[in-house]
């Protein structure tokens, strides 16, 4: 592509306010200034986002005050004096400004010592060739396209590569090993070879990089339409063992007199891949990842029944906290909804397995509560059979049960259970404190409306209760 062609793509871009702002801002400066990184590489991929950089050959911060001028932003400018960095907001836009620099890294830090530099040293210190274009903004060499690394080439090929000897870029600064699986699992790009060997080489480096930023990209990965793909270098190039060995421990199968099980690694992620089909839930798609994370810890041989997992759905919710804790994921509600869907997740399986009892739709629907539709469609991605008939079948049950959530939801309305008859209630009429009692009371209500001997209502839990009640030898004291 010549230099008229790749401007075409950005003329939108570059005939907006912001970018006639900061080329005045450039002609006041008198330096070189570029928009460079992400954004380029974004616009030419035809998904321009908010996220802006600029380089100045010289001082940024001098440029960032001008473009902000120019702009009218009344909002503050931020300098970060020791990195040469200044950023600011604009309506929707994050603007970051650098000055053109040269790097250098310690061996036990990613923080580099910068020294100012000429354009091409600050592409060189970039980590791939894709985020290392520049467009030039000055009036008098307006939409000058530098390149010097053919990121343009590699962006049109689907490569991930460096723009220095890649062994050096990943040492340096190991959290590009988390950016280059990222970008190419986002991207469905392939990792050149000399960078995959290095990322290889380098893996044990990422105990340098914090777990949150680890993790920032791991989620990105998990949100990419394919996660898979993600999730496999990281597992080739011994990435995914260092940042999450619970995972890895999924991996392979084990044969005892020739009856084998199936590979739940490859299987939890063809259920990851299957559901991110159809959600872009970030946590339901780390429910799908840790639907049989206590496989392994659950796994016993029966010579008769062969391999078994029992108990491994609440093995694996007792996981969930760890797991989020050691990888600073949030310990919120975050946390408790996947928590709730890997205890879950197989109730809807064995609910479809046999006859679909109004009674055991009752009582999923009370468990599940405002989770079923995600639960269900986590157990609809479970379903990895080769077997087509097997497939049909549960395809088939689930519809019932589906259907019968409904209904019986119009019903009974148990989404969000409250009970009909409060203990308060039940104290006040029978004059009792709180107590043992009371609790009876209150199951033996909740057993009667989600086996269906009872509606769901006040009238039936009343007398109910005073049945219960009598039972206990308790009677009436006070009307209600
Ligand atoms: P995304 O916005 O999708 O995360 P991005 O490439 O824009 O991708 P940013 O973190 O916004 O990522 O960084 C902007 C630019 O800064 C990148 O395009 C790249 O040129 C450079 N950059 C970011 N992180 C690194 C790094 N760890 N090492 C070298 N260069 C980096
Ligand atoms: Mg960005």
């Amino acid at each position: 592509m010549h230099n008229p062609e790749i401007l075409e793509l950005f003329r939108e871009a570059l005939d907006s306010p912001l970018f006639k702002a900061a080329t005045a801002a450039a002609d006041r400066l008198g330096n070189p200034v570029f928009v460079i990184g992400g954004f380029v590489r974004d616009v030419i991929l035809g998904r321009p986002g908010n996220d802006i950089d600029f380089t100045v050959v010289g001082n940024g911060e001098t440029f960032a005050r001008l473009l902000a001028e120019e702009l009218g932003v009344t909002s503050p400018v931020n300098v970060f004096q020791n990195f040469g960095t200044a950023h600011f907001t604009y309506g929707p836009c994050q603007i970051e400004i650098v000055g053109a620099r040269k790097e250098s890294y310690r061996r036990n830090s990613r923080k580099p010592l910068v020294e100012n530099g000429s354009l091409e040293d600050d592409q060189l210190r970039r980590d791939f060739t894709i985020n290392a274009m520049a467009i030039q903004l000055n009036s008098n060499h307006f939409g000058k396209w530098q390149d010097p690394f053919s990121g343009l080439k590699d962006l049109a090929s689907g490569i991930i590569r460096t723009p220095r000897d890649p062994d050096v870029t990943y040492s340096d600064d190991p959290l590009r090993i988390m950016r280059a699986i990222r970008f190419a699992c986002q991207l469905g790009f392939t990792i050149e070879e000399q960078s995959y060997l290095a990322i290889r080489n380098n893996a044990h480096r990422l105990g340098i990089v914090s777990v949150e930023r680890i993790t920032d990209e791991l989620n990105k990965i998990i949100l990419a339409p394919k996660p898979s793909t993600g999730f496999m270098m990281m597992f080739e190039t011994g990435v995914l063992e260092k940042i999450f060995p619970q995972f890895v421990a999924l991996k392979g199968a084990e044969y005892v007199d020739g009856k084998g099980h199936k590979d739940n690694f490859l299987h939890t992620l063809e259920v990851l891949d299957k559901l991110a089909l159809s959600s872009d839930n970030l946590w339901l798609r780390w429910a799908a990842l840790l639907h049989d994370i206590a496989k392994p810890l659950t796994k016993r041989f029966d010579p008769k029944s062969g391999w078994t997992f029992h108990g491994h759905e609440f093995r694996g919710a007792k996981m969930v906290p760890l797991i989020f804790r050691n990888l600073k994921l949030p310990m919120n509600e975050k946390m408790r909804y996947v928590q709730k869907l890997v205890l879950l997740h197989l109730r809807p399986i064995v609910l479809a397995e046999e006859e679909v009892t109004d009674s055991a739709v009752r009582r999923l629907l009370f468990d599940a509560g405002d989770d079923i539709d995600d639960l269900m469609m986590l157990c609809e991605a479970d379903i990895t059979s080769k077997n087509p008939e097997k497939v049909r079948k549960y395809l088939g049950n689930f519809r019932i049960v589906r259907q019968k959530l409904v209904e019986i939801e119009e019903k009974d309305r148990l989404r969000n259970w409250q009970p009909p008859v409060s203990g308060e209630l039940i104290m006040e009429t029978f004059g009792i404190p709180p107590s043992v009692e009371v609790g009876i009371i209150k199951t033996a209500i909740r057993e009667a409306i989600l086996d269906g001997i009872i509606p769901n209502a006040f009238d039936a839990a009343y007398t109910l209760m005073l049945e219960e009640g009598s039972k206990l030898g308790l009677s009436k004291k006070n009307e209600p």
